[in-house]
């Protein structure tokens, strides 16, 4: 018997980490370099700048410093609500009577109720640092621009989010946190910019997308004065970031003799996951540990399993460097469904590039209903209302506790507990009151996005 664990984990300020991990340093083969979309040529500095912050853009394209100083005035921000517990689902073993060990990383402990303020902080601090006027970004579920305009009150930064119009609608208040905040927030798509208008002219009742809140947000930085843009997943910085999702998990567990058989993450843009998984992550490919690695997305937008590993725009606009990812093409247009922060076409590059070589085990792909079912046995169990995109990582540890339960075995399970679902109630309702459904496109859908896919190779 290993030494008693708590139901919390509580690790002291201290072991905030004071560098990010970049995975990227440790993977033998590396990812296929972002591209400029005019030459063809892979993106450099010069060619990032005009977009993002000039540090942010420095560490876009490192993939060899192994690990990367956190500013200071970074690590008193991340004293407020680091570090996060690692909690020890007890009750929920017990509930499956399951043999395996649970533990979950939980994110939700501050007010935007999510990761993302992990990466909003630096992306805040850097600009502030610049001597920008004025950030812009996009939010789908609004996690993102709540997190980025909390950073942004702290570093007294204007900000414009835009928001997927359909999310923007069933959340009402996410509008005015984000304006509690003092940043300005626009449904998307707008009439504010061309490229929002030429949408609307082509889908004037589309509900919108993040690839297309992107274009608008890129639009509006480039044309803007002193002003950059600043995305909350996906690139490579932001899994830089969140590296202390897994740093301070491997911590705590260290503490009580633990290591994760199996680690689980939802998987949106890739940012949480990545995060979470990148010291484990480092210990399989130096071959002292190996771990087990579960990337869960919605049925409903399988990027991982459902795409193409292939060179794509990051947004419907097609304004964006080009990256090599797992996409489902950037025109697709997910359905209208609940699992808000996974509705991306594409997927992190690295986590694309390590789930193609094998390093991420497994991808699954799981409908909402079942999801939420999963929400809800958790909430009523562990006392927490996850949030949507969070309860497809509790999908696949419920499934894998269940497994242990069959076969005897005693595993360590690790999965990210992403963020809370306060905001997603009109989700909750549909689900209780049985009128939520499932919606999986067909091959066919998939195959008419591919056929926009740039021809790079
Ligand atoms: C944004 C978000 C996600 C998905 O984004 P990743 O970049 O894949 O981590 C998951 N959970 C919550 C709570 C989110 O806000």
């Amino acid at each position: 018997m290993s030494k008693n664990v708590p139901y919390r984990i509580n690790l002291p300020e201290e072991y905030i980490p004071k560098q990010w991990y970049n995975i990227r340093a440790d993977m033998k083969d590396k990812q296929p370099p972002l591209l400029n979309p005019s030459t063809l040529k892979p993106a450099t500095l010069y060619d990032l700048t005009p977009v993002f912050c000039t540090e942010l853009a420095k560490q876009e394209l490192d993939d060899t410093t192994r690990y990367i100083d956190i500013p200071e005035p970074i690590c008193e921000f991340y004293k407020m609500c680091r570090p996060s517990p690692l909690i020890r689902a007890y009750c929920l073993e017990k509930e499956l009577g399951t043999p395996a060990k649970i533990y979950y990383k939980f994110e939700g402990n501050n007010t935007s109720g999510s990761h993302k303020l992990n990466s909003a902080i630096p992306q805040a601090y850097y600009a502030k640092a610049q001597g920008l006027k004025s950030l812009t970004t996009e939010t789908g579920a609004g996690q993102w621009g709540t997190a980025l305009s909390m950073a942004c009150a702290y570093y007294d930064l204007p900000l414009t989010v835009y928001m997927v119009k359909g999310s923007y609608l069933q959340k009402p208040f996410r509008k005015n946190i984000i304006e509690t905040f003092g940043a300005k927030i626009v449904p998307s798509p707008s009439d504010t910019t061309k490229v929002g208008r030429a949408i609307l002219e082509k889908f004037p009742n589309t509900t919108g997308s993040l690839g297309c809140a992107i274009s608008e947000a890129v639009e509006t930085a480039v044309e803007g004065d002193n002003s950059r843009y600043v995305l909350g997943s996906v690139l490579n910085q932001v899994v830089l970031h969140q590296s202390i999702i897994g740093l301070e998990a491997k911590a705590a567990l260290e503490m009580y003799d633990e290591y994760p058989d199996i680690v689980i993450g939802c998987a949106g843009g890739g940012s949480n996951i990545g995060g979470l998984i990148a010291p484990f992550m480092k210990d399989k490919i130096d071959g002292t540990k190996n771990p087990y690695f579960i990337a869960v997305e919605p049925a409903s937008c399988p990027s991982l399993t459902r795409g193409k590993y292939a060179y794509d725009f990051c947004d419907t606009g097609k304004v964006t460097p080009l990256a090599k990812m797992y996409t489902l093409g950037c025109e697709f247009q997910p359905a209208s469904n609940h699992a808000g922060g996974l509705r991306y076409h594409g997927m992190s590059p690295i986590i694309s590039k390590l789930y193609h070589d094998g390093l991420i085990d497994e991808a699954r792909g799981v409908e909402q209903t079942a999801i939420f079912k999963s929400a809800v046995q958790f909430a009523r169990c562990e006392g927490i209302l996850p949030a949507p995109e969070s309860a497809h990582a509790i999908w696949a540890t419920v499934e894998e506790a269940l497994k242990c339960k069959e076969t005897g075995e005693e595993k360590t399970i690790l999965f990210g507990l992403t963020g809370t679902g306060y905001f997603d109630m009109t989700a909750y309702s549909s689900f209780l009151e049985q009128t939520m459904g499932d919606y999986i496109p067909t091959d066919e859908e998939l195959e008419e996005a591919f056929k926009l896919l740039p021809q790079v190779e």
